[in-house]
């Protein structure tokens, strides 16, 4: 069983990031359907003779930017926050959560009805994505990322980093140790980021996290899986479940966490891939339903496994896809297919996918323009409501 370090102790497990031994990288793209986009076109391979566990970059960082040219997508229309959870004085202060456009990479934001902040993934390298995640950061008025999660060590997700922690500081990063895909800019720009006072907190499945009212339980680590928590379920989506092999890199390494607050329960995997994701789900669902799930990898075939989402049976799906990355038919009909499913959002429109495996346009942040985020405010009686940044619309829902 593994130890609720955070919770129990207060001790924080630290793991510095130790020069070489990382195994040399191979070549080959990083599994998303669609390519890279945007910030870099990434050539960064798949480190096929990696150790795990003794790896990492250790290189002190890469220079500022290096890794990218922080490629503006078109029609950057400066910050555009939607204004949901601004209550008014006197209301019981909600949990927001925020999907930030970074056009493919991932940025969730959650911010505690305390104030702190949490924020999962911040894009890709170079200018662009920091500069949004930092909008929005002042927007909510936080002054640092209390927690800065690395869901795994592609450049998607942890390029942004770097200069993220110029613009507003991070006291704890969180991972899952050291990388298993060396050869991928993102870890560099990662320990840049770390730099050499920083908290690093690498945790185990089943760890626990409080931030504010808000419980955070990381349900995935390093490729290992909670133990079932208390509302594990039977899964009926298991008989016949389809298997996919995933591929030994970063990805099923992913951390992925719960968030539970009140009744409410949000799940965001990070890239996930299907073999993991079928272990959480099965024999049982080991996570039990849930109210708000985010698409494990930018809603890709890879991931998503039926057996999974239609387990957690989400009455919100959040596809946090750019335009040219994410997506996929077979998880979008898995989305729409899904017990109990109300509504699918999507943070772009895909522009490779038909009508009909695109939600509607009113649910997509960003059609032609972008910079639109998606977001969510979580009010302590359960009811939610998710609002698009592009027609500050919104469609509210009841936690279970
Ligand atoms: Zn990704």
């Amino acid at each position: 069983m593994p130890v609720n370090l955070l919770v129990l102790t207060g001790v924080l497990a630290c793991a510095g990031g130790k020069p070489g031994g990382g195994g040399p990288g191979g070549t080959g793209g990083d599994g998303e359907t669609g390519g890279r986009q945007g910030a870099t076109g990434g050539t960064a391979g798949r480190a096929t003779g990696g150790s795990s566990g003794t790896g990492g970059a250790g290189t002190g960082g890469a220079p500022d930017g290096s890794a990218g040219t922080g490629g503006a997508g078109a029609g950057d229309a400066g910050p555009a926050v939607p204004d949901a959870g601004m209550d008014a004085p006197g209301a019981a202060s909600p949990l927001r959560i925020f999907w930030i456009d970074t056009e493919g990479g991932a940025a969730t934001l959650l911010v505690a009805p305390d104030g702190q902040t949490l924020l999962a993934d911040a894009g890709w390298a170079g200018a662009r994505d920091p500069g949004r995640i930092a909008a929005v950061l002042a927007q909510v008025g936080a002054k640092k990322i209390d927690y800065l999660l690395a869901t795994h060590f592609h450049e998607d997700h942890t390029g942004g980093m770097a200069n993220l922690v110029k613009l507003v500081p991070a006291v704890t990063f969180v991972d899952h140790g050291n990388t298993v895909e060396p050869s991928d800019p993102g870890y560099a720009l990662y320990t840049s980021a770390l730099g050499s006072s920083a908290r690093r907190m690498s945790v185990k499945a089943g760890d626990k996290l409080q931030l504010g009212g808000v419980e955070i339980t990381f349900v995935s680590s390093h490729g290992q899986v909670t133990a079932p928590l208390a509302g594990a379920a039977a899964n009926p989506a298991c008989a016949g479940a389809r298997t996919k092999r995933d591929v030994p890199d970063e990805d099923p390494r992913s951390v992925g966490f719960l968030a539970r607050y009140g009744t409410f329960e949000f799940v965001d995997l990070g890239d996930l891939t299907w073999e993991v994701e079928g272990q959480l789900a099965c024999p049982m669902n080991r996570l039990g339903p849930v109210d708000l799930f985010q698409s494990s990898q930018h809603g890709t075939d890879d991931s998503n496994a039926r057996q999974l989402v239609h387990g957690l049976a989400p009455q919100v799906i959040v596809v946090n896809c750019g335009a040219g990355k994410g997506g996929g038919t077979e998880s979008f009909e898995t989305f729409q297919s899904s017990p109990g499913i109300k509504d699918i959002w999507q943070v772009h429109r895909v522009t490779r996918l038909d009508a009909a495996h695109n939600t509607d346009e009113a649910l997509t942040a960003n059609v032609a323009a972008t910079d639109f985020n998606l977001s969510a405010t979580v009010n302590a009686d359960g009811s939610f409501t998710v609002s698009n940044g592009r027609t500050q619309q919104s469609r509210s829902y009841q936690a279970r």
